[in-house]
């Protein structure tokens, strides 16, 4: 007899299991018991299903890098027991923790994949009941044995995607997730259809969890008109580590020179600076423009074609990790989880 395939669900919160507040209206997290008592649905499946749960149960807003390195410790803690794991989260900022697990678990060869719902699981048009049965469903599919999807994902409203390449482009639709640099790796009718040549192989190597997450970071959106001072108030911040600088189009900055002296201060003190571009689809390429080529002089990186949110994850991961910065430099122009395509 085959053996039963086992998934855990990991409860972080999000709105899939909120209420509303009697008082004021406002939505907050609920028990997972509540949450399961609003699906019967679940007791059909096949497969033997476990459930941790957050306690505190969070709305994402308040998650951090501390959530994160917990929800990596349960499924360290239950890797070899469970053949996929489901995490239930909320979308504000799931592709952030979906890139932050992505980094974290090294040589991943079962499913971890996210799943929340813009709507609660007991209002009547939720779209979260849908997406938690195909997110179990996709956690356990496999092939002889061999799950089908060995990597954190986003499923959300009929779409598995590459947790790294995703982001929230919409608070209002039930179709909340883009990933405009790279494929859906899964459609959800009638079948679930997988996109095999998109999904990464399986791995040879052991599996491994890092847990130190370095925060050291800073966020520099560029728009036009910025002032000078923002620059160096950010550049100034004591013990800041490196700085995801948001640039126009594919990578640009303005060319001037107290905005090229100052990035140039920031490298020479030792500050990592990732040039993302703001546009969602499309990638950074250094010295396509005039207003790009001194910044890859000075020591910028590129990031090519990564999300905003998996930059952030990514540097706080390879930070926390005891590379050196040419390392660094060098891993931050690689994919080493497909978050990025090398142009
Ligand atoms: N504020 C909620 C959260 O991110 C939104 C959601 O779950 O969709 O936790």
């Amino acid at each position: 007899m085959s053996k039963q395939t086992k998934i855990l669900i990991i409860y972080t919160g999000g709105t899939i299991g909120m209420v509303e507040d009697k008082e004021t209206g406002a939505l907050y997290p609920f028990d997972f018991e509540a949450l399961t008592q609003q699906i019967p649905e679940i007791k059909k499946f096949k497969f033997e299903i476990d459930s941790f749960s957050f306690d505190p149960l969070l709305d994402s807003s308040n998650m951090t890098t501390q959530d994160w390195i917990k929800i990596a410790e349960v499924i360290e803690m239950n890797y070899e027991k469970y053949d996929g794991f489901v995490v239930l989260h909320g979308s504000d900022t799931m592709s952030y923790t979906a890139s932050a697990l992505s980094f974290m678990l090294e040589n991943l060869n079962k499913p971890v994949i996210f799943t929340g719902s813009q709507l609660p699981i007991g209002v009547l048009r939720t779209d979260g009941k849908e997406n938690f049965i195909t997110a179990i469903e996709i956690a356990a599919a496999n092939i002889n044995g061999r799950p089908i999807v060995p990597e954190v994902a986003i499923y959300f409203e009929n779409q598995l995607f590459r947790g790294n390449r995703t982001h929230k482009f919409n608070a209002e639709n039930f179709e909340a997730f883009q990933s405009i640099n790279y494929p859906v790796l899964a459609e959800a009718g009638v079948h679930i259809k997988y996109n095999s040549t998109a999904i990464l192989p399986f791995p040879k190597k052991k599996f491994t969890v890092y847990k130190e997450m370095n925060t050291s970071i800073a966020v520099l959106k560029l728009f036009p008109g910025i002032q000078k001072e923002v620059v160096e108030s950010i550049i100034s911040i004591k013990g800041l580590k490196a700085i995801v600088l948001e640039t126009f189009g594919s990578g640009n900055a303005p060319n001037v020179p107290w905005f090229l002296d100052l990035v140039r201060t920031a490298i020479k003190n030792g500050i990592i600076i990732y040039n993302v571009t703001q546009c969602r689809g499309g990638s950074v390429e250094i010295g396509r423009y005039d207003t790009s080529i001194d910044m890859g002089k000075i020591g910028v990186v590129g990031g090519f074609d990564i999300t905003i949110e998996s930059a952030i994850a990514k540097l706080m991961f390879l930070l926390g990790k005891n590379y050196t910065k040419k390392q660094i430099w060098k891993l931050l122009q690689t994919s080493i989880r497909g978050e990025l395509t090398v142009a």
